[in-house]
């Protein structure tokens, strides 16, 4: 394994961006992330992406994926732009940090990756799936895109000439300079702050607060679309005091209506002697961060009715959500609310709504079917078509039984992956229908929410 690992990692690297030469030591430093790991010839970095090879320094996992997959934009961790709105999500290799509870340590820790989940994309063949699949955003997400800087770049760049907005997941702890260049190319941020305790930084993610804490700044300067999330881990950072913390940080530095996300937290990796986040944790960590004057905060991970929705200044519900779904009710079309008529504080609010292909009666008849119950632990599922890439796409059809819904989607054509979550607490079960020669593959998804983070 360690062979095909090596062979995935010399395949085609490119020069990296943001770095320089110390000819005094013979090496080279990279400016990349806060690490700045000086390299001598033939040494990789802290992340095991970037090295100096022959007094360069390179990137290896350009255009190196976990399978691209359709999602919503809330899993991102985004609700004021463009609720509901499709979005493609892919996901690098390594990482700068070392999270101890990481859900996605099998490509962020590279000495762990599984290489047959690794796929190769150049920034057209994102441009084709999204053309393909009518998909008007990408998401650089899943483990971190700091390391996947150049890649990340170079598409989003191409696809903004296309149209095509792009969304940053990120704990971002990367330097300015980088930092700068994403808020050229990047429509919308989505920041994991995972505590505001130095300390913590130290010792469970091997990084620093205060370079994040600049960053964060800095895109809320730029004025660019920023949301925060912060996963609420038991016995590490779930104290009403440390909510307090962060809730009174962003107040005082990005002010009260950055929307903040309190998201479940599910053992995982090195992190798995207790047990999940409950949702009464999660509830009081909201109220706290209520009572510190942060206007917008929301639950992630939780299918729940009331606890994620959006409310107008004068009360009136702007948008309604159920786990990943979400519903625009109270907003004109010229962005306002339509009771008091204020700026309503969604981007785009109905722009996805209106063109969504979810939500329609199937009338088609399938020759194929599987079906899913719901359980307390499992709200979403990867639809999953394996084996050789299928060239051409095929529709799938998904009954919300219990409700009168039905969603449309497209796997094929570049897109192995889509994700299906409960839409209504009235659905305990979802029919799957498709027809062709294809299997399609029920994956559940554990905790959404946190494979972003
Ligand atoms: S991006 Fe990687 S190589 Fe560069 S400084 Fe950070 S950990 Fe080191």
């Amino acid at each position: 394994m360690k062979a095909a690992k090596d062979k995935l990692l010399d395949a085609s690297p490119k020069v990296a961006a943001h770095w320089q030469l110390i000819e005094e030591q013979g090496r080279v430093e990279c400016n990349l992330c806060p690490r700045n790991c000086k390299l001598r010839d033939g040494q990789s970095g802290f992340c095991r992406v970037r090295g100096n090879r022959g007094g360069q320094l390179f990137t290896f996992n350009y255009g190196k994926s976990v399978a691209a997959t359709e999602e919503v934009i809330e899993t991102e961790a985004v609700y004021h732009f463009s609720p509901g709105k499709r979005i493609l999500s892919l996901g690098n290799i390594g990482c700068m940090m070392a999270c101890t509870f990481c859900q996605n340590w099998q490509t962020s820790q590279i000495r762990h990756l599984d290489v047959n989940a690794v796929k190769s994309y150049a920034p057209t063949d994102v441009l084709e799936i999204c053309q393909e699949h009518n998909i008007e955003m990408v998401s650089w997400t899943y483990n971190d895109p700091v390391v996947w800087h150049e890649f990340v770049c170079d598409t989003s760049r191409l696809l903004r000439q296309n149209g095509i907005r792009t969304l940053y997941k990120s704990a971002f702890y990367i330097q300015e300079d980088p930092v700068r260049e994403l808020i050229d190319c990047i429509d919308v941020f989505s920041i994991s702050l995972k505590s505001m305790d130095e300390s913590f930084y130290r010792q469970v993610t091997k990084g620093k607060l205060g370079p994040v804490l600049d960053r964060i700044r800095q895109v809320r300067e730029s004025g660019r679309h920023m949301e925060i999330s912060q996963l609420v881990i038991p016995k590490l950072n779930d104290a009403p005091a440390e909510i307090e913390k962060t809730a009174r940080w962003m107040i005082d530095n990005l002010g009260n209506d950055v929307p903040l996300h309190f998201v479940g937290f599910h053992p995982a990796y090195r992190y798995t002697e207790v047990s999940r986040t409950s949702t009464e944790t999660l509830l009081q960590a909201r109220e706290v961060a209520f009572s510190q004057g942060i206007k917008y905060c929301y639950l992630g991970n939780v299918y729940q009715d009331g606890v994620s929705d959006t409310y107008c200044n004068c009360g009136k519900l702007l948008v309604s959500r159920f786990g990943l779904s979400s519903t625009v009710v109270g907003i004109t079309p010229t962005g306002h609310c339509s009771d008091c008529g204020d700026p309503s504080p969604i981007h785009f609010a109905l722009e996805a709504q209106s063109l969504s292909c979810a939500d329609r009666r199937d009338t088609r008849i399938a020759d194929r079917q599987n079906r899913f119950e719901w359980t307390t632990e499992i709200s979403s599922l990867h639809l999953s078509v394996k084996g050789r890439p299928v060239v051409e796409p095929f529709d799938v059809t998904v009954k919300h039984l219990g409700t009168p819904l039905v969603q449309n989607v497209r796997l094929g054509g570049g897109l192995e992956r889509v994700l299906v979550s409960k839409k209504s607490h009235r659905s305990d079960e979802i029919s799957i229908t498709w027809n062709g020669p294809h299997d399609v593959h029920l994956f559940p998804v554990l905790d959404l929410s946190l494979i972003h983070i």
